[in-house]
């Protein structure tokens, strides 16, 4: 049931591997690189299944669309390859689970889901967002986490019924078609990952960059340009749906922020820690992290600009002690508009 989209004939077919080649955190040449896939491929032993981040990046790096990280996710549940200790992990997924306590509401467009991450909610406000429904809990939560704990298993289990509560209860019987998603994660869930896995999802999700790209144009007479340098910490989510990071650039273009070129950005982001953190790796979450905060500042950056609120609360006081504003893309247009 819910079986992956993937054919072991298109990576015998492929000559750059480049799901293994272009990785940051492991190094390969194509010979090795090639048998380690197949390794994966056939269900045998692989260095990869040990030492992956868990980035989600071969996901964007494979030019054919034949899913190497979910694959890996269901190569180390099958093996116990757990990336995090057991008990971590199994305390994780029982504290995050479905309660059940969902009321069904009548809601209106625009319904922004918050997942069960509601920290950010403050930033749904005028005039950016324009008389908005907002959804939010453990009976939403898309569950899509569980690709850092080797738990493919757990998201087939809740991520259909996360799909139908958000259905049934809120946007079906008030004729709403469209959910705008908040967060990367739930984006990726409902439009690349739930085809991937074969699991039908009746609305049509938004990513919230299409739809703040679309409120500028609207709002475009109250924009005072920030004139600002700005680095993004790019999520390890948005891996899964790359289709959707030329929004952002038309939102830093339309509020006058320069997104800075830098090296840890776009196709060779880095992870903002807190993964490696949970997976106790600390010496290459303490490495990355410099890494990466120091490239921000390098490049000139004022501000450091997140979607996803673990990065921000990962990096964003680190950020801001090196001299960086830490602050959510949406509040960041949200600047924008109170001149
Ligand atoms: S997953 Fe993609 S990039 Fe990797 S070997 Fe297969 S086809 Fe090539
Ligand atoms: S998920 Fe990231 S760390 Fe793991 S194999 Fe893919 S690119 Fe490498």
């Amino acid at each position: 049931m819910f079986a992956i989209n993937f054919d072991p004939a298109v990576c015998q077919a492929c000559n750059t591997c480049d799901c293994l080649m272009k990785c940051q955190y492991m190094t390969f040449d194509l010979k090795e690189a090639k048998r380690e896939k197949t390794r994966i491929n056939k269900g045998e032993d692989s260095r990869v299944l040990k030492e992956c981040a868990t980035c989600y990046a071969c996901e964007e790096y494979c030019p054919n669309g034949n899913h190497p990280f979910y694959v890996i996710v269901e190569r180390q549940e099958e093996k116990g390859l757990l990336p995090a200790p057991a008990p971590i992990t199994k305390q994780q997924i029982r504290m995050m689970q479905p309660k059940g306590t969902l009321t069904p509401g009548r809601v209106t467009a625009p319904v922004i889901d918050m997942c069960y991450f509601p920290m950010l909610t403050g930033s749904i406000r005028a005039p950016l967002y324009e008389n908005p429904s907002i959804i939010e809990g453990s009976d939403v939560f898309c569950n899509i986490m569980w690709l850092h704990f080797a738990r493919n298993s757990v998201i087939r289990e809740r991520l259909p019924r996360v799909i139908d509560n958000i259905w049934q209860c809120y946007l079906k019987d008030s004729g709403v078609e469209e959910l705008i998603c908040f967060h990367d994660e739930c984006y990726a869930a409902f439009s690349h990952l739930a085809p991937a896995f074969n699991i039908d999802v009746p609305f049509k999700p938004r990513h919230v960059f299409e739809y703040i790209s679309d409120r500028l144009d609207v709002l475009k007479d109250r924009i005072s340009p920030l004139n600002a340098k700005v680095a993004y910490q790019r999520p390890c989510s948005n891996r899964l749906i790359p289709e959707t990071d030329h929004w952002l650039d038309a939102i830093f273009t339309k509020i006058g922020a320069e997104r800075v070129d830098r090296e840890y950005d776009r196709e060779t982001a880095l992870c903002c820690g807190q993964v490696l953190r949970a997976h106790q790796r600390e010496d290459l979450a303490d490495d990355i992290q410099k890494r990466n905060l120091d490239d921000m500042k390098a490049a000139g950056a004022v501000f450091c600009a997140f979607n996803c609120p673990v990065c921000m609360l990962t990096l964003g006081e680190a950020a801001a002690e090196k001299g960086l504003f830490p602050i959510h893309v949406s509040d960041l247009c949200q600047e924008a508009l109170k001149g």
